[in-house]
């Protein structure tokens, strides 16, 4: 049966020889595990067929210009075990369960057409030239009845893209990317989202927090999945090298295929695409500063097109109520990327992704009206998302005050976010002790300052706060950065049972499940609060 592979070679459309086709052969029992399930799926190439793409074929580090992508297989993996798997997400594509390790073997998936994007990025504010995928690789997408959503391999080994890295991902980050995107998805917030995780038998070797002490580390793959994983700095690599023949391409590929009602032929469309991207953007972020989610590394090129959170890497969860931490130690220094400053670094990022449409514009200055949406959405958002966390209904002016009083108190002391607006949600009269298991020093609570909050609060709401949308806005159960810790540790000596557990748990992270309250409806552990992995981590993964 001929393949896009196989179609491609006949045609000769690029120089590969028999070394390619042993590659590819070889490389596809990567999916030993996925095999007989992959094979059930109909595969597009939209992103190959309508950008250009490198000509050069496989792994070797190298600047690919004028390209969106580059062909390239993933590595076989010595021993691959699947270790968890999202049946949520394999629902949706109609994929059951692999049945224990399938071991297929060497057979190519009719259509599917693996590679790797071509991106840049702003990263930590300064323009860091071509990253690109450097250990994802995509296997296609995949048309389903409704949607069509592309399946990417995350840890699969080198690209043209991996410049000096190794192109693997290792256990603890992979467990970290899975139960985050898919209990993220659970709470409602935009997120690209896992199917499965593999662990690849074999050893990667990482120094965790770049302080000279590399170690062995248990190798694995996520396979993830989105509607795309363009981003923000897959169009500013072109505008940056002044090649805007492609990024014209690009642009018109994306909203062909992503944003269908909108049409970039004028300077008013390519303003209203870009605003709707603004809005997605700014839906996700106040998402994120509703349920306490610190991504960490909010560059450009983790910046999704679709407004996704995407590329989980040292991120967190505010325990402590503290606008000004971030859990990524490579940020340590200025902190640029910590919860409080998130809606802003939103808009910083933005104003890269409209910058880089500036080539394609008549009249520049009409970019203006897109970053101008963002504040304008962001704004309302967050006002919104106060109304619900606090039950208020609608949101009034004379609001603001109450919730820039409370933002001060949870500062007072070490106070629990998730807890504190959790048990908020159900206390009967306006009194603090009611919510004294969110207060980390249980005898310094600041009662008074608390309880004439807590008054006018109950006055605002007459008594009554809107306790369902109360509920929906502020959930019982997130990953606390010590959850995934716990989960890690086990998995690292073969129990995945935590990851199971959490996994499940966080599927209704709205509900009571008083059966794992005493478990994960808890503040930060003593021996977390120090431990790398809980209040450390880096962007080594
Ligand atoms: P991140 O900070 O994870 O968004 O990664 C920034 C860039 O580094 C991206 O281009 C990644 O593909 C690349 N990268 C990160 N880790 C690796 C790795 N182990 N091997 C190859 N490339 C990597
Ligand atoms: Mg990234």
């Amino acid at each position: 049966m001929l393949n896009r592979f196989s179609k491609n070679i006949l045609v000769s459309k690029f120089n590969i020889g028999k070394y390619f086709y042993i590659h590819i052969f070889k490389s596809l029992t990567l999916f030993l595990i996925l095999m007989g399930t992959f094979e059930s799926l109909e595969w597009l190439s939209r992103f190959l067929d309508e950008t250009p793409g490198d000509l050069e074929v496989g792994g070797s580090s190298r600047q690919v210009p004028n390209a969106c992508w580059s062909r390239v297989s993933p590595t076989l993996p010595p021993d691959p075990k699947l270790m968890l798997w999202s049946q949520e997400m394999a629902s949706i594509l109609h994929l059951d369960r692999p049945d224990g390790v399938i071991l297929g073997g060497g057979e190519i998936i009719e259509g599917m057409d693996s590679y790797a994007q071509r991106y840049g990025g702003h990263q930590f504010g300064n323009w860091a030239n071509q990253l690109g995928d450097g250990r994802a690789i995509t296997l296609g997408e995949v048309k389903l009845d409704n949607e069509v959503l592309e399946l990417q391999l995350k840890g699969s080994g080198i690209t043209p893209y991996s410049r000096f890295a190794d192109g693997k991902a290792v256990l603890r980050s992979s467990i970290r990317e899975f139960l985050c995107s898919e209990a993220m998805h659970h709470l409602g917030v935009p997120t690209t989202r896992a199917l499965s995780l593999v662990t690849t038998g074999e050893k990667v070797l990482r120094d965790m927090m770049y302080d000279g002490n590399p170690a062995l580390e248990t190798g694995a793959v996520v396979c993830r999945v989105a509607p795309s994983f363009i981003r923000f700095g897959s169009f500013q690599i072109h505008t940056i090298m002044q090649d805007y023949t492609t990024l014209k391409t690009l642009v018109e590929h994306t909203v062909r295929t992503h944003y269908p009602e909108h049409s970039v032929s004028s300077d008013t469309g390519i303003v209203k695409w870009l605003t709707h991207i603004a809005e997605q953007t700014a839906i996700m972020i106040s998402h994120w500063m509703r349920v306490g989610f610190v991504h960490g590394v909010m560059n450009t090129d983790n910046m999704s097109i679709h407004g996704l959170t995407i590329d989980y890497g040292p991120y967190g969860w505010l325990e402590d109520y503290n606008p000004g931490w971030t859990p990524n130690t490579t940020d340590a220094a200025t902190r640029r990327y910590r919860y409080g400053q998130q809606p802003k670094i939103g808009a910083w990022n933005l104003a890269r992704l409209c910058e880089s449409m500036v080539p394609l514009m008549d009249d520049p200055n009409l970019l203006h009206g897109a970053l101008e949406a963002y504040t304008q959405s962001y704004g309302r958002l967050q006002n919104d998302m106060w109304a619900a966390k606090l039950g208020l209904g609608e949101f009034i002016d004379s609001d603001e005050s109450l919730i820039v009083e409370l933002n001060a108190l949870l500062q007072e002391v070490e106070t629990d976010m998730t807890i504190f607006f959790r048990l908020l949600c159900s206390i009967e009269e306006p009194e603090i002790d009611l919510l004294s298991d969110a207060f980390y020093d249980s005898e310094n609570i600041p009662t008074e300052l608390w309880n004439t909050w807590l008054d006018k609060w109950w006055t605002r709401v007459e008594g009554t706060p809107k306790r369902q949308e109360m509920i929906n806005a502020n959930p019982k159960y997130v990953l606390r950065n010590w959850m995934a810790q716990l989960a890690i540790d086990a998995a690292e000596s073969g129990d995945f049972s935590i990851c199971e557990e959490l996994y499940l748990v966080l599927k209704n992270p709205y509900e009571e499940q008083v059966e794992f309250e005493e478990k994960w409806f808890q503040k930060r552990p003593e021996w977390a609060r120090h431990r790398v992995g809980c209040s450390m981590l880096s962007c080594s993964s």
